[in-house]
């Protein structure tokens, strides 16, 4: 037991200091989460709004929840009284719903919008001139209740990791130009369990981490 908590150690021992480590806990349950919280661990991952809200209510309130799933707009209202960063947001129009529900809350909401790195056509991902388009629009500039911090991506499924080295430094490449106009952006999130050292040889600020920390899923989301 407590495989949880090692795992966290072994895992944080190895990290630089100005990466952050979310946790992960999609499909895993309450019990699994608490024992990673009594470990020291307040920034946790999921990519369900209903799963989240669930957890967020059980669990101790100084918890970070982070939704880092795709987006189904008319959800974000479920979320927007607690969640500290979003992301995976691919379009305007969502920007604008998370806006909408940030204002009813009297909050900014922090989002990250997800960059299309890999090849393959399953994943989700704006191409990057559709980012640049949006940070640069008239109608981005005024929401005032979010706040786009920075940028997220996902690598190719692959071994070979030349591929995707490649892809992490094309989008850590992309942050470093945005930078330079959006004084909001400190956050790069790319890297997950099996990529993660890759991922902050490029830049990465933030890693999602899952099955190194709690195991392996028993099904596939
Ligand atoms: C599930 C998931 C992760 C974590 O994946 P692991 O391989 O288990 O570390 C990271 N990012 C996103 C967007 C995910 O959906």
């Amino acid at each position: 037991m407590d495989y949880i908590k090692q795992n966290l150690e072994r895992i944080k021992a190895n990290l630089p200091e100005q990466v952050t480590l979310v946790a992960v806990s999609k499909t895993k349950p309450i019990a699994d989460i608490k024992e990673a919280y009594d470990g020291g661990q307040r920034v946790f991952g999921e990519n369900k709004i209903q799963e989240m809200v669930s957890k967020y209510d059980a669990l101790p309130k100084d918890i970070e929840w982070h939704m880092i799933g795709h987006l189904q707009r008319n959800k974000v209202k479920y979320m927007a009284h607690f969640v500290h960063l979003i992301h995976g947001v691919d379009s305007l129009k969502t920007l604008k719903e998370i806006d909408k529900q940030a204002k009813k809350h009297g909050r900014i909401i922090h989002c990250l919008l997800q960059a299309r790195i890999a090849k393959e056509e399953t994943k989700f991902g704006l191409p990057f001139d559709e980012i640049r388009d949006i940070l640069s629009s008239e109608e981005y500039k005024t929401l005032s209740n979010i706040s786009v911090i920075g940028l997220m991506g996902m690598a190719t499924f692959t071994n070979d990791s030349s591929i995707i080295d490649g892809e992490f430094a094309s989008l850590k490449q992309l942050f470093e130009e945005l930078k330079i106009h959006n004084s909001t952006f400190k956050t790069l999130s790319m890297g997950m369990s099996g990529d993660y050292n890759i991922a902050i040889k490029n830049g990465s600020t933030m890693i999602r981490v899952g099955s190194s920390i709690f195991g392996v899923r028993n099904y596939i989301t």
